[in-house]
């Protein structure tokens, strides 16, 4: 990215738009309200739109409360985006991810700014910071920050959001994409006022015992494909609807597959009846990309370690084609 070229483009009010993939996630909203409440402090027209809902647990992050839902506030985000000069796309690369605002998002004339960190983006925006090594766009917000020379201007709502998504998109800080910078970027962030047990117990104590119990559902369904050190999980739309389900309540249920001894890749199918779909998580340890499986068998992607995809087969027939496609990773799922 043209690090100058943005530095002016933000030196005067602008009608900004910040906007984040479908179904968005702890850095998702973590990075868009950071960077909202930073610019608006520059003095910029900014608001964040996402395409849909966001899970009940991210809803104490401050700032969440001025967010627009483009699936329930479609007018005011429709013209929002019309009026935007800018529009920063985060937390994901290609239009696709904006579920129904990708019409719009193509037509419309707007100078556009990526900050991502997954693999393989595309080409839409005028500028790019992209860094598939970087642990979250939460962390990139933290860098873009640090890059326009305004560390100092990091409030305890902006240092609180970017913990945020560092905190979920590294599992607690323990995938590959764990740093000393970011262990060095959350360090400061809790210097600058990030309430670091808060937020933990806001985020991972936010169980209902409805949700306790579809976790019991999923361990019960979870089966072991040892030949293939592979686990996996089914969720019906018929289990989901008898535990009160709502969006977030299956979050981090993959990884029960890969906690397991001995398993290097764990995947989730979870039936969606109003979208006809089966929505898939995959997660891998080591060498195995679940980027590149997904992008090859189930229309998604990712990153290595941790990808997302779809299916428009029936649940017991993903699960079928699921099995069929193994034997050709056997070795690979070995090593
Ligand atoms: P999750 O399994 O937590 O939904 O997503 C894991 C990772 O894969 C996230 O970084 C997410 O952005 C990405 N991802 C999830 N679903 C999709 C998808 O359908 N397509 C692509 N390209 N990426 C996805
Ligand atoms: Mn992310």
């Amino acid at each position: 990215m043209h690090i100058k070229e943005v530095k002016e483009l933000l030196g005067s009010p602008k009608n900004i738009v910040i906007t984040t993939h479908k179904n968005p996630d702890g850095d998702a909203i973590g990075s868009t309200l950071a960077l909202q409440h930073y610019l608006r402090a520059k003095g910029h027209d900014a608001v964040t739109i996402t395409p849909n809902e966001y899970p009940d647990f991210l809803k104490w992050i401050p700032g969440q409360e001025t967010i627009i839902k483009y699936s329930c506030d479609t007018q005011i985000a429709q013209s929002k985006i019309d009026q935007a000069d800018l529009i920063f796309t985060l937390d994901f690369n290609h239009l696709s991810r904006s579920g129904d605002m990708e019409g719009i998002l193509n037509k419309v004339q707007a100078t556009f700014v990526m900050i991502d960190h997954h693999q393989q983006p595309d080409t839409y925006a005028k500028y790019t910071y992209s860094d598939t090594g970087m642990s979250s766009t939460c962390q990139m917000i933290y860098h873009f920050i640090e890059i326009l020379g305004d560390l100092d201007k990091i409030t305890p709502e902006i240092a609180t959001c970017i913990y945020v998504g560092i905190m979920t998109d590294t599992g607690s800080f323990r995938f590959r994409s764990t740093t000393s910078t970011t262990h060095l970027v959350i360090a400061d962030l809790i210097k600058q006022g990030a309430d670091n047990t808060k937020i933990h117990e806001e985020i991972y104590d936010a169980n209902t015992l409805s949700r306790l119990q579809l976790k019991g559902v999923a361990l019960n369904n979870l089966k072991v494909l040892p030949e293939y050190s592979t686990a996996y999980i089914t969720m019906s739309q018929k289990e989901l609807d008898s535990h009160n389900f709502k969006k977030g309540d299956t979050e981090g249920f993959v990884n029960l597959g890969l906690s397991i001894q001995g398993i290097k890749f764990a995947i989730i199918f979870i039936e969606n009846k109003g979208e006809g779909i089966i929505k898939i998580s995959l997660r891998s340890k080591g060498d195995f990309s679940v980027n590149e499986f997904s992008r090859n068998h189930f229309e998604g992607g990712g990153h290595h370690n941790a990808a997302g995809g779809k299916s428009n087969l029936s649940l017991s027939d993903t699960v079928e084609k699921f099995i069929s496609i193994l034997p050709a990773y056997k070795n690979l799922l070995n090593q």
